[in-house]
């Protein structure tokens, strides 16, 4: 069963800035589809600690992973993380007026510990080609010890919001538009680069297409 528009909840509803707010779930679905790397944000002893990591999703759930050691990955305790990609700089007449062209989303949640073998394996899976579309077939599968080592948690995609900035600066009406300075948005892109073959790799191995394709594709 799919999940239908983002809910307005508590923890989602919009406070400031509600008109770059959106319900649609295909709006979320570009965005995390945009990106590999999410923010975690959850309370480790009292104190915020927000992690850098990669994610990986299904229609549902959004997978992060790491080692058994971490304590950002216990499971079972309130979770918030953020994706971010930024599309330009808004530069105003006015510094007050100046912003970010940028879409974000933002997934509250109690993270699971998977501890089902399939399901932990698929999960790792999603995260891995969701990273590098063909790598799961392409590299090795993880041992017994490796999976034993790996902590995967899945967060509900439900409780989600969305918001997205696009446009010129917001001062061009008012009355700092007779100032005569220059503004508008400066883009911002990212692309992937050209492989960099392992300096210890024997030269008759060839860059596989599934890698040789992205460069120069557009990430973000
Ligand atoms: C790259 C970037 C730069 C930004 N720079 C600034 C800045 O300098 N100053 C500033 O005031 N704001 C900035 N924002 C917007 C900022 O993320 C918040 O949306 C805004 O500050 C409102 O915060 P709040 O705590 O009042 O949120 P509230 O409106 O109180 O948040 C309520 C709920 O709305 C949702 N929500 C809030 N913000 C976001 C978001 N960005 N993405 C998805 N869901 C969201 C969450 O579910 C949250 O729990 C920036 C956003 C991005 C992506």
């Amino acid at each position: 069963m799919t999940l239908g528009p983002l809910p307005e909840t508590d923890l989602t509803r919009h406070r400031r800035l509600r008109e770059q707010g959106s319900l649609d779930r295909a709006d979320l679905e570009a965005i995390l589809d945009a990106g590999f790397v999410c923010h975690l944000g959850v309370v480790v002893d009292g104190r915020p600690l927000v992690v850098p990591t990669v994610y990986g999703r299904d229609e549902r759930q959004l997978y992060v992973h790491g080692s058994v050691a971490s304590r950002s990955l216990a499971g079972g305790i309130p979770v918030c993380v953020t994706v971010t990609h930024i599309d330009g700089l808004v530069l105003a007449r006015s510094v007050f007026e100046h912003g970010v062209n940028y879409r974000s989303a933002m997934i509250h949640g109690e993270a699971r510990k998977v501890t089902d073998p399939e399901e932990k394996l698929e999960g790792l899976r999603l995260l891995t080609e969701h990273a590098a579309p063909g790598q799961w077939s392409y590299a090795r599968q993880p041992s017994r010890k490796e999976l034993a080592a790996t902590t995967l948690l899945a967060l509900s995609l439900e409780e989600a919001s969305v918001k997205i900035r696009t446009g010129a600066p917001d001062d061009g009406d008012g009355p700092d538009a007779e100032l005569g300075l220059w503004a508008g948005t400066l883009p911002l892109t990212s692309a992937w680069g050209a492989p960099e073959p392992d300096p210890a790799l024997p030269s008759e191995i060839l860059i596989p297409g599934h890698i040789a394709r992205r460069e120069g594709t557009r990430h973000g």
